[in-house]
């Protein structure tokens, strides 16, 4: 009967979508807020090519170079040969492929725990844990400054979800003091800050976690590779191990691959197995992505120049960065974010640098909280002096150029 007004009323529907798609880009843009691709002519690493010449890459989180180790990528290719380009199924579907196990079981040894069980991404790995560590009627208390996909788990939870002021111990208690006895809680926190570049006070928050019977669970993401004596991440970089049970970590920075990781002791691991959704209804990783994966895991251990090449380029940047007179996080790592504040003058900022050769990007919120907006600049094992030097110039000139110098 309305059969001839459908054309009509998909044409109506489809103007109203379009226009809120407009409206709301229009906002983002008039707030400095739109973000936008940037179409590289390159593969990654320290210089890239993009609109048509050579900049010096220093947004990237491939802290190590691993992305490009000639090692690794033949380790992918080999795969690729070995067992094709696809996995074919989630993994309880189709069967684990080798360089799933071969991986898992190098992270669990690297690690030291028992077991070890990867994920799509460390977005996947988020949203699937902890939404089966706690749920309704429990407690979560998340640093403030978590990961977007840690809150989203959050979310999916359904449990209580409150704040905690960024690395604040004090104001942590007050909330585990206030919480009805014997609540489920668990405290979540990222090892590595990812947009400020500092540490958690993790050794504080593993105590807090025994005295008031809560179950940690710690984002690694940035940790994993670059911190602690050899690489394990901040975990071990806080002597910790025998303390925190288990954490999260990604294949995808450091590791220069791609994937997440839960490690810990097995009856954890079969328990996600059976239950963390991103885990059972996603296409297994590819057998390339885990095998360079597994192949970063031994290069991490058997190259410790480079986080020693890491550590000595990142204290060259931020001494210059400081010299120059910039304002900076609390940063202790190679995560070296300038504050601006506002998102037009940091977008202002990233186009002059761009100009003067050097590619970082505007991080503006929601990726960080409002006014707070700033340049993300991350060195790598493999920038030279040279580029280094060359940056803290190009910074120079476009600190004044925006007024910021
Ligand atoms: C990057 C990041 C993630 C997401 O990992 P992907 O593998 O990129 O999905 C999760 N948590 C933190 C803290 C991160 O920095």
């Amino acid at each position: 009967m309305y059969g001839h007004d459908l054309p009509r009323l998909h044409d109506a529907l489809k103007e109203v979508q379009t226009s809120m798609f407009r409206s709301k880009l229009k906002e983002l843009a008039d707030r400095s807020l739109m973000r936008r691709l940037s179409p590289l002519e390159s593969g990654t690493g320290p210089i890239i090519q993009y609109a048509g010449r050579e900049v010096i890459l220093l947004s990237s989180n491939d802290y190590l170079g691993l992305a490009t180790h000639p090692e690794i990528i033949s380790a992918a290719i080999h795969a690729t040969e070995q067992y094709g380009t696809g996995s074919g199924a989630s993994r309880l579907v189709s069967g684990t492929l080798p360089p799933h196990m071969r991986l898992e079981t190098s992270l669990a040894t690297f690690k030291g725990t028992a077991a070890a069980l990867l994920f799509g991404a460390g977005y996947l790995a988020n949203i699937g844990v902890i939404p089966n560590l706690i749920g309704q009627g429990g407690l979560i208390l998340a640093d403030r400054l978590c990961h977007a996909s840690l809150i989203d788990g959050c979310r999916l939870s359904q449990a209580d979800f409150r704040i905690f002021r960024h690395r604040d111990c004090t104001h942590l208690e007050s909330l585990l003091r206030r919480r009805s006895t014997n609540r489920p809680t668990l405290i979540i926190t990222e090892g590595l800050f990812s947009m400020d570049g500092d540490l958690a006070p993790l050794s504080d928050l593993v105590s807090l976690a025994e005295r008031y019977e809560a179950t940690l669970y710690v984002d690694d993401a940035h940790g994993t590779g670059i911190m602690g004596p050899t690489g394990r991440g901040t975990v071990e970089h806080f002597g910790l191990e025998q303390r925190i049970p288990f954490h999260m970590g990604t294949l995808s920075k450091a590791l220069g691959s791609h994937g997440a990781y839960i490690v810990g002791p097995n009856d954890l691991i079969q328990y996600l197995v059976n239950v963390a959704r991103p885990f059972i209804f996603t296409t297994a990783l590819p057998p390339a992505v885990a095998a360079a994966a597994a192949t970063a895991v031994a290069v991490i251990q058997r190259e410790p120049e480079r986080r020693t090449r890491l550590w000595s380029n990142r204290q060259r940047l931020f001494n210059g960065m400081q010299k120059l007179g910039f304002r900076m996080t609390p940063t202790v790592s190679p995560i070296l974010p300038i504050l601006v504040g506002d998102a037009a003058v940091t977008s202002a900022l990233a186009d002059r640098l761009l100009t003067h050769g050097i590619y970082v990007s505007a991080i503006r919120p929601p990726t960080v909280p409002d006014g707070t907006s700033r340049i993300r600049f991350t060195v790598t094992s493999e920038h030279t002096t040279e580029q280094i030097d060359e940056a803290l110039h190009a910074l120079d000139l476009a600190g004044r150029e925006t007024g910021l110098l």
